[in-house]
Order: structure tokens, then C-alpha cells, then sequence
């Protein structure tokens, strides 16, 4: 069994990036700048937020974090992204969900320019790669992607299945995993909270996709020999004996299920680091395109 080690190469993607702005300044050229916009006081939100703003702050991009009450009304947000659409100073833009309830997520999304959508959540970019055409690829997907080539697991032929269909993991890394890629070129079939015979697709399974959010669901009994993981689920429990008094638990039970994999991911040090690496090749790729 070998351990999918996200943090190092995340670390590895960032390095190069680091190289990459350095080299971007011997020129005299614009140095990419990420606008990151976080409403409300979520504990799980301004974890994410504050880790992709140092993310930015170690590369060398510049980052602005706007931050707003929870009760800001929907057409002061959409007026905020249209301002951030506007200024050429910044390349990337980044709403950090889930918003609140008086807040269309989609209309928010759906607002945010398509050149400066990093996170590749708007349906042009989603259409765009679903068609296999350059765009921006949502970044906890376009992470697993950078894992698995890293990685150097060829996937060409695997039966892949996929737990989770959201718009920002499951659905997406089903069309990234099934396209003429590699990695890629894998069978998928992807699963729900209306699939019947979960176990018996996992079993059949060469490579699983955890994204369903229920801590410690996949069990060893539910996977086959040699199988690779890949968990994405982040969820907070209660733990007293943490000083933050909660503990981070994945989708999948991981000392029962490790012994089987072939290669497995972490939680925490998996799939989480490969989000933000992804987003700050996004935000690179963004200010190239832009100016
Ligand atoms: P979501 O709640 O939007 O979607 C969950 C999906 O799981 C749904 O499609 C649902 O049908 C499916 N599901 C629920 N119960 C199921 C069951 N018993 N059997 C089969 N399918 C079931 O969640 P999401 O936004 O896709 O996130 C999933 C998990 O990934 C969460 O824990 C989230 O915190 C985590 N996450 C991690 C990262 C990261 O960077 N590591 C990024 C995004 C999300």
C-alpha cells in the first residue's frame, strides 16, 4: 500500500509556481492576484479561505480577501463580483461556498466572469470541459487529477466508481476520470443517495471516489484487493480530547480500508492540499490568459 502523500505534492506544484512568479517578475509582467470572497463567520469556510490566501502569500501572488456579514443581501454580492469583474488588477475570483440562504449560489457563480472563473464553477466552464476544451477545472477534481499524474497511476481501462454527485467533486471528476486522458480512460459509474447495491459497485471497483461527506462510510468489506482510493471527504466530529474540540474524518474508514489499496489517500494531507494547488495553477493560468 502506498500513500497518496497530497501535502507533498501540492508542495511540489507550489514550488514550481513559486518559480514561475519569480520568473514572471525578472520580465516586468503582472503578477497573478487572486480576489477571495468570504461571507459570514463559518469555521470550516475561514479554514479554507485562509489557507488558499497563504497559499497565495508562499507563491508570491498577491490576494485580497473581501469579507462580508451573513446578512448581505444577494444584489450587494452580485454588485461586489461585477466590481471584481471590472477591475484589471485582478485575474482570479474565488466566492467561497456555501453562501447564505437569501443568496442564489448559482446566480453568484453564474455572475462571476468566465476569464477570471478559477474555480471553474460556472457553467461555461463546466460546459467547456465537459467537451474536453481548454477552461478552468474545478479545483478539488482538477486536484485528484494532479495526484493521479503525479503519481504517474496509469487509469487507462480502470473501472472507476465515483460516491458523490455534487457539482464541485463528484460530477465532475466522473467526466475528467471517463475523458481520453491520462490520467483518465476509465469506466465510470457514478453513485448517489439513491443508488441501490453501493457495496456490490464498490467491489467492482479498481479505483473508488469518496465525496459523499459521511465520515468513515466505505468500509473494508465494500472494497477489493488492490483498489486505490481517493478520499475527498472532509468532515468536522466532536473529539474532547482536541483543543479545537473536533477532529477531521474522511469518507473512508482508513485503517480498515488501507490494507487492501494499492494506493490510498489521507485525510487530512490527501485531497485537501491538491484543492489549493489547483486553484493557485488556475489562478496562474487566469493572469497568462488575462493580460
Ligand atoms: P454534497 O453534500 O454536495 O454531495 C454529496 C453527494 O453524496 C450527493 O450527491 C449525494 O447523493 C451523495 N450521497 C450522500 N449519501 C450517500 C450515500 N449514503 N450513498 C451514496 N451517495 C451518497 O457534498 P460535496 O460538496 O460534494 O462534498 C463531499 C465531501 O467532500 C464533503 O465531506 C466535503 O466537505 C468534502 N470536500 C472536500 C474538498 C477538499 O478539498 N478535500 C472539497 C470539496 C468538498
Amino acid at each position: 500500500m502506498q500513500i497518496l502523500d497530497g501535502q507533498m505534492a501540492s508542495q511540489a506544484i507550489r514550488d514550481a509556481l513559486k518559480m514561475e512568479v519569480a520568473q514572471l517578475i525578472a520580465e516586468g509582467k503582472k503578477i497573478p492576484h487572486l480576489a477571495a470572497v468570504l461571507v459570514g463567520n463559518h469555521g470550516a469556510s475561514e479554514t479554507y479561505v485562509g489557507a488558499k490566501v497563504k497559499a497565495c502569500a508562499e507563491i508570491g501572488y498577491r490576494s485580497t480577501l473581501i469579507r462580508f456579514e451573513e446578512d448581505i443581501s444577494e444584489n450587494k454580492l452580485l454588485n461586489e463580483i461585477e466590481n471584481l469583474n471590472n477591475d484589471p488588477g485582478v485575474d482570479g475570483i474565488l466566492v467561497q461556498l456555501p453562501l447564505p440562504k437569501q443568496v442564489s449560489d448559482e446566480k453568484v457563480i453564474n455572475a462571476i466572469q468566465v476569464s477570471k472563473d478559477v474555480d471553474g464553477f460556472h457553467p461555461i466552464s463546466i460546459g467547456r470541459m465537459v467537451q474536453g476544451q481548454p477552461s478552468f477545472i474545478p479545483a478539488t477534481p482538477h486536484g485528484i487529477m494532479l495526484l493521479l499524474e503525479h503519481y504517474k497511476i496509469d487509469t487507462r481501462g480502470m473501472h472507476a466508481v465515483v460516491i458523490g454527485r455534487s457539482n464541485i467533486v463528484g460530477r465532475p471528476i466522473s467526466i475528467l476520470l471517463s475523458s481520453n486522458s491520462q490520467p483518465g480512460n476509465c469506466t465510470v459509474t457514478i453513485c448517489h443517495s439513491h443508488t441501490h447495491n453501493l457495496k456490490e459497485i464498490c467491489l467492482q471497483a479498481d479505483l473508488i471516489v469518496a465525496a459523499l461527506g459521511k465520515p468513515e462510510f466505505l468500509r473494508a468489506d465494500m472494497v477489493k484487493e488492490g483498489v486505490i482510493i481517493i478520499d475527498v471527504g472532509i468532515t468536522r466530529v466532536p473529539d474532547p480530547s482536541k483543543k479545537s474540540g473536533f477532529a477531521i474524518k474522511g469518507d473512508v474508514k482508513f485503517d480498515e480500508v488501507s490494507p487492501k489499496c494499492s494506493y490510498i489517500t489521507p485525510v487530512p494531507r490527501g485531497v485537501g492540499p491538491m484543492t489549493i494547488a489547483a486553484l493557485m495553477k488556475n489562478t496562474l493560468k487566469a493572469c497568462q490568459e488575462n493580460n
